[in-house]
């Protein structure tokens, strides 16, 4: 099944900016001559002084740094606002889309301009400078993309912290980049329900003494607290500033922001990115992998809190001056056709989201998504897990009616932008497999001594050098960023997940090298095994982990949550383990097999399988920091029924 190829459709090739031709030609000279290549594509920005230094990196712990177009000059939020004005003022920059379906809004790049440029007095009345970290704790509202803007405006540095987040786990973001700023908003709402981010605010900022001032932009209405001489209201401090504001000039390599990593294996890192490459790789990537033509209707369901949302809500798309959606709610939210009515209202070509929202919707059937016209679709993506083929199959099928590509990007908070995808015009597709890497990008499979392993194989995926998008440091500790990524494997990247590269050279992300599999000394990766699991027409979703076991070293424990009104029974578990047996080997055959009402995920929709291994090996104690969980409550029912299991 996942050896299906599905072919460029004709239209395509011939329409998007590379075929494959152009594609092997640009990836060539990208990989031959990155400085050529770079110096050339570095120009789509707008500088205010040109760059002449285009590459400077080295990997080495002695002088580990990473430096792209290092003397030039330039502002992110001039080349995503200002500088599409003149042209294009009229047109639309921003759709937003309300939580409540009746609720929406359009915001041209004028009017963007003119949110921009105030809210960027605002943070100056509120005394910020350049080089400042500012915290932004927001819903999914058009304040929070000005928010960003301004930060970039005046070259102060952004920490988005995704609104979901519990109060202790902003207060640690907010003390990790010492923030003295942070923007919130009286309360967010997703599916109806509210949620209270200004208290939540207040509670975290109870262990933040250094916080000097709180900007609440008003949304619900809802009641707040004010803290005299720390919080101000975002509309009354507007209302007396300036309506223009000039844009800092920054230096390439000054830092744009910082962003906390989901948090599935660990303490969040602060990633952090600089200007001048991070803006280039945004932008080329969403104009090249997306086929992102002028005029067309984006939207990628991120939130602006996950890099998703920093690089194809926010900075690639406004970039290239193009209409990007902003969404406030849920897929779920009245019900489960919600993003196919808002393809339908909005005309929207195309759409960009995650396998769990895929999985989720998968599960409700097809008759929410076929009620849908969903004509204006003409490409689909997916990015943040391996997603599984059937539920590839299932997203061609039933959402882009077999018309519509899919871009399965792979790609990391640490790589600012996609590194390995299809281009729709120039790449066949097989469904689970991300294909090709992007221009510039030279992956690396190498064994666990580090030597580079050729052709079809399997192994840890690093990349052999630096790309502009990549991180230049963990905000504040350099000493981590060389011990996380490259000191496993000397003079590269390390990406920390597990890959298999097959006859044609395409990229298959196996699941993270944490989660790999060693059973019988055979070493597998989890998502083939969820995926055949997945592929059941009774499974909606399932995670694999390791368990000890006398004999084969590792046992295979696998949660599988089913559809909607399938019943749990001893026989089905039978079935499914004969199943996997069938669909890969004995090798592969779940050991042990519990029912999951729900999975363990990070809030941006990850499983965590960190915690998932725990519970297998009855070690309830020790699950580590659970603080970015969705649904903590789901952890203790895996518990309760892992007893029953013995
Ligand atoms: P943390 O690093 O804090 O544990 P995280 O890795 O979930 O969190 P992100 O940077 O948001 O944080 O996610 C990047 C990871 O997501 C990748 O390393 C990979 O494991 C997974 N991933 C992203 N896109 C894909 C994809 N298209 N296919 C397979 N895996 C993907
Ligand atoms: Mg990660």
């Amino acid at each position: 099944m996942s050896d299906q190829l599905i072919k460029v459709p004709a239209d395509w090739a011939k329409s998007a900016y590379v075929d494959d031709a152009k594609y092997t030609e640009m990836y060539e000279q990208s990989i031959k001559d990155p400085v050529g290549f770079w110096a050339e594509h570095g120009k789509r920005v707008d500088w205010i002084k040109p760059y002449t230094k285009v590459k400077d990196v080295s990997y080495n712990q002695r002088d580990l740094h990473i430096r792209w177009f290092e003397d030039g000059t330039l502002n992110a939020c001039y080349n995503c606002v200002d500088r599409h004005v003149k042209d294009k003022g009229d047109e639309v920059a921003i759709i937003w889309e309300g939580d409540d379906p009746s609720v929406d809004q359009t915001i041209t790049y004028t009017q963007l301009h003119h949110h921009v440029q105030r809210f960027a007095n605002v943070l100056k009345d509120q005394g910020v400078k350049k080089g400042d970290r500012v915290t932004i704790y927001m819903p999914m509202i058009p304040e929070a993309a000005y928010a960003m803007l301004a930060c970039a405006r005046i070259g102060a540095v952004h920490s988005v912290v995704f609104g979901g987040f519990s109060p202790d786990a902003l207060a640690g973001r907010i003390q990790d980049c010492d923030s003295r700023f942070v923007i919130t908003s009286d309360e967010g709402v997703r599916g109806g329900r509210p949620i209270p981010l200004k208290e939540n605010t207040d509670d975290a900022l109870d262990s933040c003494p250094d916080v000097e001032s709180v900007i609440v932009v008003e949304h619900t209405g809802g009641a707040v607290t004010m803290k005299e001489g720390r919080d101000v209201w975002y509309h009354e401090v507007a209302g007396r500033v300036d309506h223009e504001c000039p844009c800092e000039e920054m230096n390439a390599e000054d830092p744009l922001f910082i962003l906390y990593t989901s948090g599935s294996t660990g303490k969040p890192k602060g990633v952090l990115h600089t200007t001048g490459g991070y803006l280039v790789y945004a932008s080329m990537t969403h104009q090249y992998v997306f086929d992102y033509k002028p005029g067309d209707i984006y939207w990628c369901t991120a939130d602006v809190g996950w890099v998703t949302g920093h690089s194809y809500i926010l900075y690639g798309p406004l970039a290239n001056g193009a209409t990007t959606l902003m969404f406030e709610g849920v897929p779920t939210y009245p019900d489960s056709s919600r993003c196919w009515q808002v393809c339908d209202k909005h005309n929207v070509n195309i759409f960009y989201t995650a396998p769990t929202a895929i999985r989720a919707l998968m599960r409700e059937g097809d008759e929410p998504v076929k009620k849908t016209s969903r004509k204006s679709l003409r490409l689909l993506g997916s990015v943040g897990e391996p997603i599984n083929p059937e539920a590839w199959l299932w997203y061609h099928k039933v959402v882009g009616d077999e018309r519509c590509p899919i871009v399965d990007t792979w790609w990391q908070t640490e790589t600012g932008g996609i590194l390995i995808s299809p281009l729709p015009g120039a790449t066949d597709l097989k469904p689970g497999s991300a294909t090709r890497p992007f221009f510039g990008v030279e992956p690396v499979l190498v064994d666990n001594d580090g030597h580079p392993l050729h052709g079809a194989t399997s192994g840890n995926l690093c990349i052999a050098d630096s790309w502009p998008g990549q991180m230049r440091t963990v905000y504040g500790d350099h000493k981590r960023f060389f011990e996380t990524y490259f000191s496993q494997f000397k003079g590269k990247y390390f990406s920390g997940d597990g890959c298999r590269r097959d006859e044609d050279g395409y990229y298959w992300i196996t699941g993270r090298v944490d989660d790999v599999l060693n059973v019988s000394g055979h070493r597998m990766g989890t998502a083939e095994i969820e995926s055949a699991l997945v592929a059941h027409e009774k499974v909606a979703e399932a995670a694999v982990v390791g368990y000890p076991h006398d004999i084969k070293g590792q046992g295979i424990y696998a949660y599988v949550t089913l559809k909607q009104g399938q019943d749990p029974s001893d026989d089905l578990k039978k079935e499914l383990v004969q199943w996997v047996r069938k669909e890969i080997g004995p090798i592969a055959s779940p050991d042990l097999l519990q029912w999951a009402p729900g999975l363990p995920k990070t809030r941006s929709g990850k499983i965590m399988r960190r915690i998932l291994r725990k519970i297998a090996e009855d070690d309830f104690s020790n699950l580590g920091d659970t603080s970015t969980l969705a649904d903590p409550g789901v952890v203790d029912d895996l518990i309760d029924n892992r007893q029953n299991l013995g």
